[in-house]
């Protein structure tokens, strides 16, 4: 329940916030949300000696069209991704994942930022990204680079970020007009990390898939993109037995911890069933 003693500092501008980060290094935390960090420093598996908060710096705040793209500040919440009306209309995929994520209180403060960079396999967005082929910004003090979600998560706890760099804006390419869309979620209770969930876009050429993606969450290290699945189901028509071979091919890269949620054997059926659900509903949402 007591976090070590800290120092706490809160930039105004970008810049100050990377001048901290190069003056404290590996003693630095940057501080978005809190409701990863602080349950750990609490906990007292973190300690670090300075907490840099990002909540002053209104450049990271934010949802809007830009072109062919959704972009994202890092720092919106995820209550400010459900009530946006832009995602409800035109990526309904990240307000039904959002609305999954823990509790109304928690979805006050927790960030669709701190939810990927923590690298939690357990978090909802990292899959929900990966299924929206979403791209992230990662800012440096000189330069800033762009790269997929797909391939960021590198191990638990553990991304592309570097040491310095702040995750600034969330990408997402807008989804094609009729595109169906489903995060199914397994838990033990609300406000529950998954037990396993699946997160899929679709579209659908008459009773044929066009173009599919499917991610999975909790059922390994990281959040995995089922690309096996993904490629055996284009072209074909999404009939029984097509889904149920594409819950095959997703269990078989399931690599799930054994907990209190369940062994190996159960995670990796479960993973298998949400798929199956996942790819039912996005098809009965789909324009065909
Ligand atoms: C009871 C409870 C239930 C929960 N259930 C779920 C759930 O079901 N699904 C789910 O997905 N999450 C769940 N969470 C986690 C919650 O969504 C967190 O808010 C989220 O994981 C982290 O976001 P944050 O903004 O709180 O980040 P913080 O806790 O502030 O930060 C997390 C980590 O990310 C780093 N970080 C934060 N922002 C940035 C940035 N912009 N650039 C670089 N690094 C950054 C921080 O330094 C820290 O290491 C739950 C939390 C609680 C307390």
């Amino acid at each position: 329940m007591i976090p070590r003693p800290f120092e706490y500092h809160v930039p105004k501008t970008l810049p100050e916030a990377f001048a901290l980060l190069g003056e404290y290094g590996d003693d630095a935390k940057l501080l978005a949300g809190g409701h990863s960090l602080l349950p750990m420093m609490k906990l007292r598996f973190a300690e670090p000696g300075h907490l840099i908060d990002l909540g002053k710096l209104v450049e990271l705040k934010g949802i809007r069209e830009d072109g062919s793209e959704i972009r994202i500040g890092a720092m919106t919440t995820e209550n400010e991704l459900i009530w946006s009306a832009l995602l409800q209309e035109k990526c309904p995929l990240l307000v039904e994942g959002a609305r999954q994520i823990s509790d109304p209180q928690v979805r006050y403060r927790g960030t669709l930022g701190g939810d990927i960079s923590h690298g939690d396999p357990g978090n909802d967005h990292p899959a929900l990204m990966i299924a929206l082929d979403a791209s992230f910004v990662l800012a440096g003090k000189l330069a800033e680079r762009v790269v997929p979600a797909d391939g960021f998560f590198l191990g638990t706890y553990m991304t592309l970020l570097e040491a310095g760099e702040i995750l600034t804006e969330i990408r997402i390419p807008v989804p094609a007009t009729g595109s169906g869309h489903c995060y199914a979620k397994l838990k033990r209770k609300s406000g529950d990390f998954a037990t396993a969930a699946t997160a899929v876009m679709l579209r659908m050429r008459g009773e044929t898939v066009e173009d599919v993606r499917i991610a999975l969450t909790n059922v390994a290290p990281t959040a995995l993109r089922a690309s096996d699945a993904e490629q055996y189901l284009r072209g074909k028509p999404l009939d029984d037995a097509a889904i149920a071979e594409a819950a095959r091919l997703a269990m078989a890269i399931c690599d799930p911890a054994e907990d209190l949620r369940g062994d190996v054997e159960y995670k990796t059926a479960m993973a298998g069933e949400m798929t199956q659900r996942a790819l039912r509903v996005a098809c009965s949402r789909a324009a065909h």
